[in-house]
Parts: C-alpha cells; sequence; structure tokens
C-alpha cells in the first residue's frame, strides 16, 4: 500500500502560480510609489493665487499639459523659502527630477494664454513656459491594462488548476483538460498488491482469476473461439476490497493499470468528460494489454433521462454515451479490459450492464466469520500481538464489520496500545478499538446531575432486561452508561449474521429500542429526550417493515422501494393508502411500546436491580447481567461467543 502512494503523487509543477501573482502584484506597487513621486504634480492652487505668484516673479517655470488642462508650476529657489510657500515643497522620493510645486486646472486655453501673455510682458525675469509637457502616459497605459494583466492571471490559475494532474506526464498546462485523469500504474510503478492480499472473497477472486488468465493467455481462450470479456463490474458495499481486488487483478496479470474515479470524468465544460474518455481509452489501447479501472462508476453511469431540467446532467449523458461508444467500438483482440466499482449497481444504466460491456457482474459482498477471520489474519501481520490472541474471538465479535473497519480496527487497537505504553497489542485493546469505532468517542468528562445519572441507566437497564427476555433480540454483550460520540449510554449487542429478517425479529427489536423509553415511564411516570436515537431507529424500521418488505398485513404484499430515485417528489400510493402507511408505522411502534411496558412492569424489580448496579459501576458485562437477570432463556449463541470475554 505504501507503495501505492509513492506512485500516485501528483508531479509538482515546476512554475507555481503564486509567482505569477507575487509579480503582477509587486509590479503594481512598485508602480504606484514611482508614479506617485516622479511624476507628482504639487499641491492644488487656483489660477487667480497662480497670477499672483507670477506678479510677485516667483515662478520659474509652468507645464501646460493640454490634454488635462492642468498646469504645474516651478518656484524659484528664492520664492521657495517665502513664508506663504512653506508647504509647497515637494517631497522627492527615488528621483533627482525637478518636482512642481503646484498644480491648478487652467480651463480655457486661449484665455489663460492671452493672460499669462498680459502678466508676462511686465515681468523682468520671465518664467519658461512649455507646452504639451509629456503625461504620464506609459503610466496611464499600465493602468488601463492592468485590469486584464490580473484576469488573465486569474484565469491562467484556473486553468492550471483544473488540469493539474492530467495524466500523460503533461500535468499543470492548459491544454489537458480535456486529457484522462487516470493514475497509470505500470512496471515502472510496480502495482504490488496480489491475490493474497486480499483475504476472503473466495468468490469474487475465482472470477477475476478468470480475467488473470485472458489478459495472460488470451490465445487460450481465443483459439477455441472464445471471446475475450470486455469489462466486469464489481458491485458491494463500500470498504469490501473492490478496489483492492482490481489492483490485485492487474498485480497479478502485470499489465500497466489504469485507476480512476467516476467523478474524475466530470468538469463543469461541456464536452470534457467524452474528451477524456476517448483519451483513456487511447492510452489504454497504446499499453494494450491493460486494465481500466473507473471507481464509484455510479457518479457517471446513473441510468440517463432523468431530471431533464439540470443541465449538468447532459453533460454526464455525454460522458457516459462516449463509454458506451468506447467499450463497444474497441476490438476484443485489443485487450483492454475495463473493471468498474460500485456500491449502487441498481441505479446503473441498463446499458453499461449488458452482455458485451460489463458482462460480468462480481458481487463483493460483507465478509462474513471465516472471511473477517482472514482480514483480520492479513492485517495482523505489521502489528507486535500479544501471545495468544484470538483471532476466531475478534472475528465474532465483529459481525458487520467492513475489510475496511478491520483494516481500521487493527490499526487502532495498535494506537490504543501504544498510547499505554504497551510491549505488544491486547486482546482489550481491540475491544476497545471495537467500541471506539462503534459507539465513537468516549467523554468521560461529561459531567451528568445525579437525576440525569439516574434516567440513561434506568433507559439502558430498560434496553437490557427486555432483550434479555425476547426471543429474536440479538444477544447482549454489555451496558454502559459513559457517554460515547451522541450516546449517553448504550446498551451494546452482538448481531447475528443472518440473510433475512422475519416479521418477529423486526417486531423483538423494535421492542427493545422503545425498552429504554418504556422503563423512563415506569420508573419516573415521564418520558424525556434521551430516545431521540431510538425514535429514529424504530421510526426507520417500522417504515421498512411497511413500505419495503411488505410485511405488513393492512399494505400488503407490495413494495415502494425506490433505490434510484426514479418517482422523484411524486408519491407512488394513494392519499387512502399514505393515510394507512401512517397508521400502520405508528400502530407498530405503540404495540411494541407497549409490550416492552407491560414485559418492564412485571420484572420491575430487576429493572431496578440493574439500573443499581450501572449507577455503582458505569459498565457492566455479560457475567453481571447473568447475575442479575439469570440465564437468559434464549441467548445460546451469546453465550457461545462470551464464554471468552
Ligand atoms: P469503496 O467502495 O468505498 O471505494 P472499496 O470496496 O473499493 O471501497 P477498498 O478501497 O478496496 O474498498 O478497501 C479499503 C481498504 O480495506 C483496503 O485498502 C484494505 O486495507 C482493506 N480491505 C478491504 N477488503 C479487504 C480484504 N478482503 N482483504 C484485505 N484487506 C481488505
Amino acid at each position: 500500500m505504501a507503495n501505492d502512494k509513492k506512485n500516485t503523487k501528483d508531479k509538482k509543477p515546476k512554475f507555481s502560480p503564486y509567482w505569477i501573482y507575487g509579480i503582477i502584484i509587486a509590479l503594481f506597487v512598485g508602480f504606484h510609489l514611482f508614479n506617485n513621486n516622479t511624476y507628482q504634480e504639487g499641491n492644488k492652487t487656483t489660477p487667480s493665487d497662480f497670477f499672483k505668484f507670477l506678479e510677485a516673479g516667483d515662478v520659474e517655470k509652468v507645464d501646460i499639459v493640454k490634454n488635462t488642462r492642468v498646469a504645474r508650476v516651478y518656484l524659484t529657489k528664492e520664492a521657495q523659502e517665502k513664508e506663504v510657500h512653506k508647504n509647497s515643497k515637494p517631497t522627492a522620493f527615488l528621483t533627482s527630477t525637478k518636482l512642481p510645486n503646484y498644480k491648478f486646472e487652467f480651463g480655457d486655453l486661449q484665455n489663460f494664454e492671452n493672460q499669462l501673455n498680459e502678466i508676462n510682458k511686465d515681468l523682468n525675469t520671465k518664467p519658461i513656459i512649455s507646452f504639451d509637457t509629456e503625461t504620464n502616459d506609459w503610466g496611464n497605459l499600465l493602468m488601463g491594462i492592468l485590469p486584464f494583466i490580473l484576469l488573465i492571471g486569474v484565469w491562467i490559475f484556473i486553468m492550471r488548476r483544473m488540469s493539474g494532474g492530467a495524466g500523460g506526464g503533461a500535468g499543470g498546462q492548459i491544454f489537458n483538460i480535456g486529457k484522462s485523469k487516470a493514475k497509470l500504474f505500470d512496471q515502472n510503478t510496480d502495482v504490488k498488491i496480489s491475490f493474497k492480499d486480499v483475504a476472503g472473497l473466495e468468490g469474487a477472486k475465482e472470477e477475476v482469476q478468470e480475467i488473470v488468465d485472458f489478459l495472460k493467455f488470451p490465445e487460450k481462450y481465443t483459439t477455441l473461439g472464445g471471446k475475450i470479456p470486455k469489462g466486469a463490474l464489481l458491485v458491494g458495499p463500500p470498504g469490501t476490497g473492490k478496489t483492492l481486488l482490481a489492483k490485485a487483478v492487474a498485480g497479478e496479470a502485470k499489465v500497466p493499470f489504469f485507476s480512476l474515479s467516476g467523478s474524475d470524468f466530470v468538469e463543469m465544460f461541456v464536452g470534457v468528460g467524452a474528451s477524456r474518455v476517448r483519451d483513456l481509452f487511447k492510452q489504454a489501447k497504446e499499453k494494450s494489454p491493460s486494465i481500466i479501472f473507473i471507481d464509484e462508476i455510479d457518479a457517471i453511469g446513473r441510468a440517463r433521462g432523468k431530471n431533464a431540467m439540470s443541465g449538468s446532467n447532459d453533460e454526464r449523458e455525454n460522458t457516459l454515451n462516449q463509454l458506451l461508444t468506447e467499450m463497444d467500438g474497441f476490438g476484443t483482440n485489443t485487450n483492454v479490459i475495463v473493471i468498474a466499482a460500485t456500491n449502487r449497481a441498481d441505479i446503473l444504466d441498463k446499458a453499461l450492464m449488458r452482455a458485451g460491456r460489463f458482462d460480468r457482474q462480481i458481487f463483493v459482498d460483507l465478509p462474513n466469520l471465516t472471511e473477517r477471520k482472514a482480514i483480520f489474519e492479513v492485517h495482523l501481520r505489521p502489528l507486535k500481538k500479544a501471545k495468544g490472541l484470538d483471532i476466531d474471538f475478534l472475528s465474532k465479535q465483529t459481525p458487520g464489520f467492513s475489510g475496511a473497519d478491520i483494516a481500521n480496527l487493527c490499526n487502532e487497537a495498535a494506537l490504543i496500545a501504544a498510547r499505554t505504553n504497551k510491549k505488544a497489542v491486547e486482546k482489550q485493546d481491540f475491544l476497545d478499538a471495537v467500541d471506539r469505532i462503534v459507539g465513537g468517542l468516549e467523554k468521560r468528562s461529561n459531567l451528568f446531575s445525579v437525576e440525569e445519572k439516574k434516567t440513561i441507566a434506568y433507559h439502558e437497564a430498560g434496553h437490557a432486561v427486555v432483550s434479555w427476555f425476547l426471543e429474536h433480540a440479538d444477544p447482549l454483550v454489555k451496558v454502559t452508561i459513559v457517554p460515547r460520540g451522541r450516546s449517553l449510554g448504550a446498551a451494546w449487542y452482538l448481531p447475528q449474521e443472518a440473510y433475512i429478517t422475519r416479521t418477529n425479529k423486526f417486531l423483538d427489536e423494535i421492542c427493545v429500542t422503545m425498552g429504554g423509553r418504556a422503563a423512563e415511564q415506569i420508573i419516573f411516570n415521564e418520558i424525556s429526550t434521551g430516545a431521540l436515537g431510538d425514535l429514529e431507529s424504530v421510526t426507520k424500521k417500522a417504515k421498512a417493515m411497511v413500505m419495503i418488505y411488505g410485511l405488513n398485513d393492512k399494505v400488503g404484499n407490495i413494495t415502494y422501494y425506490d433505490p434510484a430515485g426514479e418517482n422523484g417528489f411524486v408519491k407512488p400510493y394513494s392519499e387512502k393508502t399514505a393515510e394507512i402507511i401512517d397508521n400502520e408505522i405508528k400502530n407498530i411502534i405503540e404495540t411494541q411500546f407497549q409490550r416492552a411496558l407491560e414485559l418492564l412492569t412485571t420484572k420491575k424489580d430487576l429493572l431496578d436491580k440493574l439500573a443499581n448496579r450501572l449507577i455503582e459501576r458505569e459498565v457492566i458485562f455479560k457475567d453481571d447481567l447473568e447475575e442479575l437477570l439469570g440465564i437468559s432463556p434464549f441467548k445460546k449463541s451469546s453465550t457461545i461467543v462470551l464464554e471468552e470475554e
């Protein structure tokens, strides 16, 4: 993995765009200083005052700038010493040129000239009068074009950002915008991942093994008249190892591997996506046999023709059309195989999935117990484990964890062990890491009042007691009133691994979740806001029962499941059905709440015992639960797992 990181590092542009900005700003500031001082035009005065100065013989020179109707007045040395001109001395900076003492607007030139000549003829020492003195034209010109220079700078900057990191070694040029952004892993940047780094996923590995074979020995298949598949679609929840599997295929087949994400095609300019697709396939064909891996293909592969209102959709559709064309276009003998990954195969365009494009769909599901064990073995390899660490136990404690979760868990456990200066990572570190990952960070510093602590303890004890006595509820592992993440306390269960869920299980789970609020009702005769998470969860479950799985008699065997959002804002049922749905959801939750109330009323002594123990110890485990509540009538499987505690 470290190798990957090294390979994928973007090359830094040689010339940072910030330099352009620096230079422009320096020019601007420098010019301003220069301009202000060299061409300082003196203090403002009026024509009548000027004529007074002239009559007094104070003026040495007058510059008349016709186009701006401004005259600049230079005083004689002696005049500058006079009291009246005290404040007119210019401050020279960065220049040796003589600067004017005054400036004024003369209005009509002819009039001004006449008046000037009139006074001039009576003077003994006549001032020098120069017409059309050069204005600061260069300065004006520069000031005029500066905004454009700035705009161009900004534009270059944006273009560089957008095309930065483009493939083909030409990153950072404006014209690379239509080039594919795929990262290339080839013999120079060896893909070191092989099938042995991918734990579990036996079925998926078998399927992709065939792709490796196609790439390595194409003749084996083509001589018999078979065609090499063009693409495989890896479908599964996040973190289950789809990217890893695709990399392993490239590593095993030892062919170049172009990796990019669906969103890399999408840009704000029309036509860029399609052009990137073309470029990607062109590059891949040049390096054939090769693999193109498109992660998160749903970013471009969503079914076409929806949300016709939005313009960005058109661009996505163009990109998808181009992808379809390219997959059709390259002949079977080009040996380019496209592997794509998605979490949402249900929303993909049908045209993508037809045979001849992604002919193979490979499901990469969450790992089961044995697969989790294998994944643990891979990720425990680099860790210093305590002697006798039981991997079976760890795999049993982590149902529902994906490969990425397990990788994260191992790392988290190592960090926890390091924090306490341990020499090796122990079982308890892993259990703490599970708590940390599932529940969030422990917040021991949260201060509760005695009353609040009591409420939380009864709430959690309510969940625990109800689950202890319901057949289909998940087995309880521990109960705590130490706040973690968003929750103030928690009852931890060990979910059973099952592929189907029956109505009874749904109902028991809802009843357990309502157990917290029911306990509060029984003990305090009032309910609190502490059940928000519970209410969210039961509403979601009841809604799923009624609207998705057809588990409700009144609504019947019907589903309103709409994963692709095809219905938009339109409800696919009538107002009458909507009313039935609302009532049934409410009914399910209410019935289970009453059931929890009844059960807890009969077991109130146990509820008290458990809540008091919780207040005393804050965390209680299965052993304490058995001591207080007796052996659970139904929790056989939990006993097997937790005996190792
Ligand atoms: P997403 O759909 O979010 O892109 P993904 O399915 O592509 O996720 P990966 O990126 O392949 O998941 O997996 C993330 C990490 O999880 C891997 O780098 C690896 O460390 C670990 N992992 C996942 N599955 C496995 C596995 N079967 N064996 C070993 N490690 C795994």
